[in-house]
């Protein structure tokens, strides 16, 4: 078995991440929807339970897996959903369908990551015009601290939308050398990524609001980016690093 219910090994702060995120006057998830997870010292994670509430996690609604098994499961292909929906297994419990994303994003640096359905966000990514949208920022602070978002078409949560992930954000890392802070499902949600809680906080927080401004742009007229060059100056300048890290930590 991969995955097994160790309570005592779950951070607190993966539980109070989790709780604040969970927050239904924030609007980020509802019901069961969301996960979250962090890097555990010797190759291990920690990942929300299937079925279970963000905002009423306790350390018994996380799983702890090992992380080479699965990344070993993206690398090589073919698993189907039958096999993951067994390596996911934790006796009683089981690790969440979207673990695979997450698998992806602690493999490709991140400590922290959540997962997140925002209505904001969501509604900007299921209409035709999703990756147009999201290509280049329409503020500065978005461009700091979003950077470029990794672009992930629709794919079937689990075997699909884990493959789907894994090669994108495997362009990424081959263009750019570091992983993405933050990636877009369309037609699903969002994966912030960060080397903090609080930095994943920030990115998802900061999605939320690059959504609502641009359902607010499009309704007052034609949507003007920052466009891309300057939108990667923004992002490199050290003086906007620097407020990156005040805004929640930066990436080692
Ligand atoms: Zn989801």
């Amino acid at each position: 078995m991969t995955f097994a219910l160790r309570p005592d090994e779950v951070p607190d702060e993966l539980v109070a991440l989790t709780r604040r995120i969970g927050d239904p006057a924030a609007d980020l998830v509802v019901l069961a929807e969301g996960n979250t997870s962090v890097r555990l010292d010797g190759d291990r994670f920690a990942v929300k339970a299937s079925g279970s509430r963000m905002d009423l996690a306790g350390a018994g609604d996380f799983v702890v897996g090992e992380l080479p098994e699965l990344v070993d499961v993206l690398e090589r292909g073919g698993t189907d959903q039958e096999t993951l929906t067994r390596l996911l297994s934790a006796g009683e419990a089981r690790a969440s369908i979207e673990t695979l994303v997450h698998v992806v994003a602690l493999a490709a640096g991140a400590r922290w990551v959540a997962h997140t359905h925002p209505t904001a966000v969501v509604g900007t990514l299921a209409v035709r015009e999703a990756e147009r949208l999201w290509a280049e920022p329409l503020f500065p602070d978005e461009a700091v601290v979003l950077g470029e978002p990794v672009w992930v078409p629709y794919a079937a949560p689990g075997i699909a939308l884990g493959t789907a992930v894994h090669a994108a954000v495997r362009e990424r890392l081959d263009r750019d050398g570091v992983a993405p802070r933050l990636i877009l499902l369309g037609n699903h949600g969002i994966v912030a990524l960060g080397a903090t809680a609080t930095e994943v906080e920030t990115v998802t927080t900061m999605a939320v609001k690059a959504a609502r401004v641009r359902a607010i742009g499009l309704g007052a007229g034609t949507l003007a980016p920052l466009g891309i060059e300057h939108a990667r100056e923004l992002a490199g300048r050290p003086d906007e690093a620097a407020r990156r890290t005040l805004l929640g930590g930066s990436r080692a």
